[in-house]
């Protein structure tokens, strides 16, 4: 039975069970609470990103990963309605291209890491190397398998680099994907999502899970914690990231550049 009390970033260099935790998770938030609350948290992250900006000495990288309708297209959309594109981007990472695919495999993810003062999305990250790839068998196993360190030091680099790392795996169960999957198929409008891919990647639904437990569990270190988001009701998941992400930037004590001396009082005619 999963327990309802799970804290959403689990104990750091400890293998991770899946199974204790429960997607369909609100610790008691009703519907109601969460999208009367959600407007707020909106507003509460564009004004700590224009603080971000005008500090300018720290990074934001927010990773989302998730199985296909997991949440992640939803989640920007949601939680980061309220910023700009100043100082903010989405980075999407698709199928590699030839390019891509004959680097190392950081490559094309560190390209996109965000400067000083800016906050990027990655929608998928370089975490596809261990998860896809893995499951797919894109890769052998020596080779996905020898990719946590080397993701852990990769991301311990961007720490001592002022990168803020905040990674959120959208955890859903496998009848909430059952029912997005036939949605994308019964509305028009999301039909253009809907790809024949997306029933053989679900048939490796097992294989998934597993290799997320290893993602998490293997990765989830003091440097750049893992968030594990219930992600079965969507109001929920998007309380939980917004909190998540204003309590990091508050823990950042962000201010705003001192004013040229003497400005104070000046009177523009
Ligand atoms: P979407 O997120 O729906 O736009 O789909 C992106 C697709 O790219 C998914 O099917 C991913 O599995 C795939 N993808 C992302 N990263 C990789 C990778 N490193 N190798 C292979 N496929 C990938
Ligand atoms: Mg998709």
């Amino acid at each position: 039975m999963a327990n309802r009390d799970q804290p959403i970033v689990p104990p750091p260099g400890k293998p991770f069970r899946l199974a204790e935790f429960d997607p369909e998770n609100t610790s008691g938030t009703s519907k109601e609470a969460a999208l009367a609350l959600i407007p707020s948290l909106r507003l509460g992250i564009n004004e700590l990103q224009d603080l971000l900006y005008a500090d300018r000495r720290y990074a934001l990288l927010i990773v989302l990963q998730g199985i296909d309708t997991a949440g992640k297209d939803g989640t920007i959309k949601s939680v980061f309605q309220e910023v700009g594109p100043l100082g903010s981007s989405v980075a999407n990472f698709g199928v590699p291209s030839a390019e891509e695919a004959a680097h190392d495999f950081l490559w094309r993810y560190h390209a996109r890491a965000p400067e000083k003062g800016k906050v990027v999305i990655f929608n998928r990250s370089y975490y596809e190397s261990v998860l896809v790839e893995r499951v797919d068998s894109l890769v052998s196993k020596d080779v996905w398998k020898a990719r946590y360190d080397t993701i852990n030091e990769f991301e311990r680099y961007l720490v001592a680099q002022q990168t803020v790392i905040a990674k959120f795996f959208l955890h859903i169960s496998k009848g909430e994907q059952r029912e997005r999957l036939q949605e994308r198929v019964d509305n028009p409008k999301k039909r253009w999502k809907f790809r024949e891919g997306d029933l053989q990647e679900r048939a490796h639904w097992d294989a998934y899970q597993e290799a997320f437990e290893d993602m998490v569990g293997r990765c989830n270190t003091a440097a750049a914690p893992w968030h594990v988001v219930p992600a079965d009701h969507k109001w929920y998941r998007d309380v939980v990231i917004a909190k998540a992400i204003i309590a990091l930037l508050e823990s950042l004590d962000l201010h705003y550049p001192k004013p040229v001396a003497g400005v104070e009082g000046t009177v523009v005619e």
